[in-house]
């Protein structure tokens, strides 16, 4: 079945402007998603019905907004087929998620023990994890993957007895390529390590089953899911989370305190010190509603025939190093020999196309290819293929321009 992204274009009301007289064509989905209707209409909704502090007062707004706020919760479990509500813990994004996990498994770690990750991390999976290891004297180590995702050698090693943190991207926001992850988790859990998996890039193409994947904790971010900024899971698996020393204190996540101690709160309050985000909480609800209304198989086949498509055409014109796998992937990673990825992105904003230049967030990752940056398109539901061969057709006009003859 193909996907019609033209009906979803309403939803979108942001699409239909020009920038620079041009119509505005969003291909940097990676960085951002627009938000549809449903999400902007939910947000006006609670704050003009619904708002109050939740979990605090006994008044008629209060239990509406503690209502929905913990509805919400239920919708983003169900959405991740979280076994229970209260293993979704909210946070602003999936940096102070992964944050919240490098923080509260401090206590665990040891001098000489081992926090393993991917080569293809994005910095948010990776300075957390290399500051907990420069705290602790535990060390550091990284798995080698190729830019398709596969080993660059025999693996199996790098999960040693002394492996007490696992932590992988699902999907590489740079390259856009899957991990093997059911390998490499099967392999951690082997050696008894906790496991973490950055779904930052996963959630808005593939349908996640946390109790499937059987990871101890899964995060990401809802402003890349068509959420609103702000807010964010953590998901993690009860023992897991019990484990996590609360990384922030105060409000909400304590059931007693007096001068000489605190008693802490169960969870999932243990871990939301503070008044939450609650209109955040509230439109990532109603996101991920917007994607459960989808056909998913087919939403994500059309992404994928998008990236293709840009990709066919890329490696056709000649003269691009290619950096995405040639499939199944939503976004097209590639430079320009001689040409900088600045100048390339200044031109196609100039055309009215937004895409991303730049390192991505991940340093090493870029030094493993060999390169400084690279050009990012990115696809989501409302792209369409008249979309995607302008991007072409105006990367194609940027390099007779910028190319020296
Ligand atoms: N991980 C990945 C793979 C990402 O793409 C991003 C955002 N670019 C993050 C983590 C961090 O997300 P946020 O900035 O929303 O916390």
């Amino acid at each position: 079945m193909v996907f019609d992204s033209a009906l979803l274009r309403p939803m979108f009301p942001i699409l239909a402007q020009t920038a620079y007289e041009h119509p505005l064509i969003y291909l940097d989905n990676a960085a951002t998603t627009q938000k549809p209707l449903a999400v902007l209409d939910a947000i006006q909704t609670y704050y003009r019905t619904g708002n109050a502090n939740v979990h605090r007062g006994a008044h008629f707004l209060s239990d509406r907004a503690t209502s929905h706020f913990e509805n919400a919760r239920t919708v983003v479990a169900e959405f991740l087929k979280a076994p229970e509500q209260s293993h979704v813990i909210w946070t602003k994004g999936a940096t102070e998620a992964i944050n919240m996990v490098a923080y509260g498994l401090e206590h665990v770690l040891e001098k000489g023990d081992e926090i393993l990750i991917t080569s293809l991390e994005h910095h948010a999976n990776l300075v957390p994890w290399q500051q907990l290891a420069f705290r602790t004297g535990a060390r550091l180590r990284v798995v080698p993957l190729t830019s398709s995702g596969e080993w660059e050698e025999e693996f199996a090693h790098y999960f040693t007895d002394r492996t007490r943190i696992f932590a992988a991207t699902h999907i590489s926001n740079a390259i856009g390529c899957t991990t093997p992850l059911s390998t490499m988790l099967a392999l951690a859990k082997q050696q008894g390590a906790f496991t973490l998996v950055d779904g930052a890039q996963a959630v808005a193409h593939y349908p996640v089953d946390v109790s499937e994947l059987d990871c101890d904790f899964y995060v990401f971010s809802g402003h890349k899911m068509y959420g609103p900024t702000g807010i964010g899971v953590l998901y993690g698996k009860q023992h897991a989370l019990e484990v996590l020393m609360p990384y922030q204190t105060g409000g909400e996540m304590v059931r007693h305190v007096s001068y000489q101690a605190t008693e802490f709160n169960v969870l999932p309050f243990r871990l939301e010190a503070g008044t939450p985000n609650i209109e955040g909480a509230i439109g990532l609800a109603a996101a991920c509603d917007f994607l459960s209304e989808q056909n998913r198989p087919a939403l994500l086949a059309w992404e994928q025939s998008l990236a293709n498509h840009v990709y066919t055409r890329l490696k056709k014109y000649g003269g691009i190093d290619l950096y995405s796998p040639e499939k199944n992937t939503t976004l097209v990673s590639f430079s320009v020999p001689n040409i900088h990825v600045i100048d390339l992105n200044a031109y196609l904003d100039s055309q009215g196309i937004a895409v991303r230049a730049g390192s991505h967030c991940a340093h090493p990752l870029m030094a493993q290819l060999g390169v400084t940056g690279t050009l990012r398109a990115s696809f989501a539901c409302y792209n369409t293929l008249e979309e995607a061969d302008r991007f072409c057709d105006a990367l194609f006009d940027a390099m007779e321009i910028l190319g020296d003859d």
